[in-house]
């Protein structure tokens, strides 16, 4: 693990090495010759634990990251023509280059607001409304983000109400889950119970920040809807020669809950790293700390401080609002290196 002056444990999951499990699940596929382009039974595995877990028959693919799986997950539910509402804050709005845009050849993202990173499906309502028919893009799908990117979660309920208005408005249901497992973690429930059976069509469940190195899921829960997404995958260079190194890392995840485990662990130590902030330095989470995320405002002197002594993070909202995200191996040693820094800067 890199302990030099920079410091990126609290900079983001990914950051954080792969996870034990995962790496025992890779050398143990490495000592072996085995079926190229996903024709392997580490992937073939991996499909059969997500309809395990799932508790359903879906379709599931493999891509490299999440910008891949976001932007070909829509192109394969909208037409060049349709459009794309999610949150102003949203993944796909800020921070993918506008692969979305690009792989859909032109569909557009219509942004809404929403408090604490949740869509306000009032918002979403009225904007569907105004949409011109012929005139204007004609919206196609919802995108939300669960968890979302200020680390707070959709609850059962929540997704349902989407949802109603996505089938009210014919409209598909896109779930971009780079932290799924954070999410699950949170709610404590069934993956099933926020996805298909509340109406979710695709999901892309992200295995990098959970502990893999490489390699989401795109999850189709209906089988006309994924036709010949395959062939999209290859297109777009997502097909892997050797994908039983990304399956047989999902698999360490998968085997026995690591996945489940892990998420708990960084949503538990976010969960501490914000008491800590708010008890011993007065700092107070800016959203509710539901995943593994923990959002504070930082003067500039404190963050300059800090970030003279190695700490590395992001600025997320300006001017002052500051992410710190925790991981499978965030310690506490971390966490109190961390507060004594800030108390000490302070
Ligand atoms: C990290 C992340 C992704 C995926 O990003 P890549 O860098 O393309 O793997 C997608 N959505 C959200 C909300 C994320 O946080």
């Amino acid at each position: 693990m890199d302990t030099g002056p920079d410091r990126y444990e609290f900079a983001s999951d990914n950051t954080a090495p792969i996870c034990p499990e995962a790496w025992a699940a890779l050398q143990k596929a490495n000592a072996r010759y085995a079926p190229s382009y996903g024709e392997d039974r580490s992937t073939a595995g991996v499909c059969d634990r997500i309809r395990e877990i799932f508790e359903t028959d879906c379709d599931v693919f493999f891509v490299f990251n999440g910008t891949a799986a976001n932007a070909l997950a829509l192109a394969q539910l909208c037409q060049s023509f349709h459009s794309i509402i999610c949150h102003r804050h949203s993944h796909i709005q800020t921070d993918e280059c506008g692969a979305p845009e690009f792989f859909t050849k032109g569909s557009k993202l219509l942004l809404v607001g929403g408090a604490n990173g949740k869509i306000d499906l009032g918002e979403a309502k009225a904007l569907v409304a105004r949409q011109n028919e012929l005139h204007s893009h004609k919206p196609g799908a919802i995108s939300i983000a669960q968890a979302t990117e200020f680390g707070t979660v959709y609850t059962r309920d929540e997704i349902a109400a989407i949802a109603d208005v996505a089938r009210a408005h014919d409209l598909f249901l896109h779930m971009d889950s780079a932290r799924f497992a954070n999410a699950i973690a949170s709610l404590n429930c069934a993956p099933k119970s926020i996805t298909w059976e509340v109406g979710v069509d695709v999901l892309c469940f992200g295995g990098t920040k959970n502990g893999t190195a490489a390699g989401e899921l795109v999850i189709f829960f209906e089988k006309e809807i994924s036709r010949e997404f395959d062939y999209r995958v290859k297109q777009a260079g997502q097909l892997a020669s050797k994908m039983r190194f990304l399956a047989a890392a999902w698999l360490g995840l998968l085997t026995g809950d690591v996945w489940l485990r892990n998420a708990e662990h960084a949503n538990r130590a976010a969960r501490q790293l914000a008491n800590r902030l708010q008890n011993e330095a007065k700092m107070e989470s800016v959203f509710p700390v539901e995943a593994n995320a923990v959002f504070v405002s930082m003067d500039h002197r404190l963050a300059s401080g800090l970030h003279e002594r190695g700490w590395r993070f992001y600025k997320f909202i300006v001017p002052d609002v500051y992410r710190l995200m925790c991981s499978w191996s965030t310690t506490d040693a971390e966490i109190s290196r961390l507060i004594a820094d800030v108390v000490t800067i302070k």
